[in-house]
């Protein structure tokens, strides 16, 4: 009997901070079509389970297939641009999201589908908009964990989940948001569960 029940509990959608990915004692590299803009870009959107575990390469058969996102590629480019070394178009990043956790939503949303879900919700999130609103801007200086919080909350609705990672000096930075949307994609939801964040009371938010 083919099973068409929910195989996972909610999304985390996580956006990354360039400058946090660019700082580490890793190299980064900038996409062939130059520096990304200084905003949040997208890492991922990620089929998870309450307790804390997730599915990943769901099915191998399904391989990704540039062709099917070729509408999206402008604001691919824009809002998920691939940081890591070697320099690279995107495509490597977008394609090894889609087999290690798209693979995983298949039941509810198709490739072009889950591309185009990830770029609603950064659409309908601005990040930095809303944590220069707090007066939280990315000027190398450290910041309360729960402000930031704090803010985000207030200007999406919902507690979002903060990941640390810590500059070349050691310095416990601000890398990646993780908010939780339900299982269509669209909305955001309460997390059931925030991630590990392996932050510091105080945080850096690194300029890029
Ligand atoms: P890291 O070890 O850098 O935290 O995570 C490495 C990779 O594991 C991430 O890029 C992501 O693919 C996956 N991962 C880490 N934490 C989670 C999680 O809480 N949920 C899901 N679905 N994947 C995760
Ligand atoms: P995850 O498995 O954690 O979802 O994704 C991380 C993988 O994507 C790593 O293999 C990493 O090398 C690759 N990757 C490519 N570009 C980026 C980027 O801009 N940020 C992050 N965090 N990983 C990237
Ligand atoms: P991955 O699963 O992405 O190959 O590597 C695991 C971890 O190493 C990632 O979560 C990411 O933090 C880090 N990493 C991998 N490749 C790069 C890179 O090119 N630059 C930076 N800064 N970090 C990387």
């Amino acid at each position: 009997v083919l099973c068409v029940s929910q195989d996972f509990d909610f999304f985390y959608f996580v956006q990354q901070w360039p400058g946090a990915y660019c700082d580490t004692k890793h190299t980064c590299c900038y996409p062939k079509s130059g520096k990304p803009t200084a905003d949040f870009g997208i890492h991922g959107l990620w089929p998870n389970y309450k307790d804390g575990g997730y599915p990943s390469n769901c099915d191998p058969d399904s391989v990704f297939d540039k062709s099917q996102i070729s509408e999206l590629l402008t604001s691919l480019n824009k809002n998920w641009p691939s940081l890591s070394c070697p320099s690279s178009n995107g495509y490597r990043f977008w394609s090894h999201e889609w087999e290690k956790h798209g693979t995983c939503s298949e039941s509810e949303l198709d490739q072009k589908e889950y591309f185009e879900a990830a770029l609603k919700l950064r659409e309908k999130v601005n990040l930095l908009q809303i944590l220069k609103n707090a007066g939280i801007v990315p000027n190398d200086e450290l910041y309360n964990l729960e402000s930031i919080v704090e803010a985000i909350k207030v200007g999406v609705g919902h507690t979002p989940g903060i990941e640390c990672n810590k500059d070349s000096a050691g310095n416990s930075q601000l890398y990646q948001i993780y908010l939780c949307v339900d299982t269509s994609g669209q909305d955001i939801i309460e997390c059931p569960l925030l991630p590990k964040g392996r932050c510091a009371s105080k945080i850096q938010f690194p300029k890029f």
